[in-house]
């Protein structure tokens, strides 16, 4: 029998009409995660990253549509994408046990209304304990991710907040509903870097004491080399590579995440030496090429890359990426 995993997603396919004409802006993409565990989902703007943890959540609105594949979540055996985006189990699903937190907080935090307020009905929803309670678990919350003065603060309106500690605010919302799972859609790039390393850090920290699992969706390979356990690498609407993070920096196999790894900023790099960046652009999700969809930027291309789409190459059990080099 299959390993069941805590999350799964499994060969999910997401469309987008535009012209008249749809399009497919993700296609074929599977993973999984495990309680506790941290994933880095990684690539560039465009390559389907959040479109995946959306269509999964069900959060995909005209003109997209989830054209395929299948959700499974806390080992059930039952597809969530059978049932309807505003069904109670998916309700239930999204915001509760899979929790999400996005780069700009000011877009999931109402301005009028305070904090502790927010945190206090997200608490009241997913886990029904009395108003007095639920503010009692908001402060905790909220002392959790470091807020300090938690008493008073929980009276404060979002726009008293700086950035980071907005950010911090949406993750106490966000682990307030003891989810099995918490999504960071780019979640620190706003913020500075020394920022990012703290929130990224405290995230690694609540979730390994909580046991939650972590997807981090990122264009920064530097930031999931840092906290990821498993890295699945897209381009293009599909997974080019994925294994365990250690493994990815040391042996990558996919000609995309080599130039990926390159293009890391290094402590190392000597003085005039310049970053290297991927010459090129994505191709057209709109017209996809016929064959590899990294054939345009790739050095090592061939005649056969340009006509034939390459298939997954299994290394190890959790490692395998789509290139003919790999055959
Ligand atoms: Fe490059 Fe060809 Fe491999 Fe695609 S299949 S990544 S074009 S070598």
């Amino acid at each position: 029998m299959a390993e069941k995993h805590l999350y799964e997603i499994k060969h999910i396919e997401t469309s987008f009409r535009t012209d008249g004409k749809m399009f497919k802006a993700i296609e074929d993409v599977s993973l999984y995660l495990n309680p506790g565990e941290i994933i880095g989902i990684v690539g560039e703007s465009g390559s389907g990253k959040s479109v995946t943890m959306m269509s999964a959540l069900q959060l995909i609105q005209e003109p997209g549509k989830v054209t395929g594949g299948e959700v499974y979540l806390d080992g059930n055996d039952k597809n969530m994408l059978e049932y309807g985006s505003n069904s109670a189990e998916v309700r239930k699903m999204r915001g509760g046990r899979v929790s999400m937190i996005f780069q700009e907080p000011m877009t999931s935090l109402n301005p009028v209304l305070t904090v502790g307020f927010q945190i206090q009905e997200n608490i009241i929803e997913h886990l029904h304990l009395s108003k007095e309670d639920a503010k009692k678990r908001a402060i905790e919350m909220m002392k959790m991710v470091n807020i300090p003065d938690a008493e008073e603060r929980f009276a404060y309106y979002p726009q008293q907040f700086s950035g980071g500690m907005r950010q911090r605010i949406m993750i106490a919302m966000a682990m307030s509903s003891e989810p099995s799972v918490l999504v960071a859609d780019e979640a620190t790039t706003a913020l500075d870097v020394t920022t990012q390393a703290q929130i990224l850090e405290m995230i690694r920290d609540i979730a390994k004491k909580t046991n939650t699992a972590v997807v981090i969706v990122t264009h920064n390979l530097g930031i999931v080399a840092r906290f990821a356990e498993r890295i699945y690498v897209m381009y293009a609407g599909g997974i080019v590579e994925t294994t365990d993070a250690e493994r990815l920096f040391e042996n990558p196999e996919h000609p995309y995440t080599k130039a990926l790894l390159k293009a890391i900023p290094s402590l190392d790099l000597k003085e005039g030496e310049r970053l290297q960046s991927i010459p090129g652009l994505p191709p057209s999700l709109i017209d996809p090429p016929k064959g590899c969809p990294f054939a345009e930027r790739c050095e090592y291309a061939t005649e056969r890359c340009k006509n034939e789409k390459p298939e997954y190459t299994e290394f190890t059990e959790t490692h395998r990426a789509m290139c003919f080099l790999n055959e």
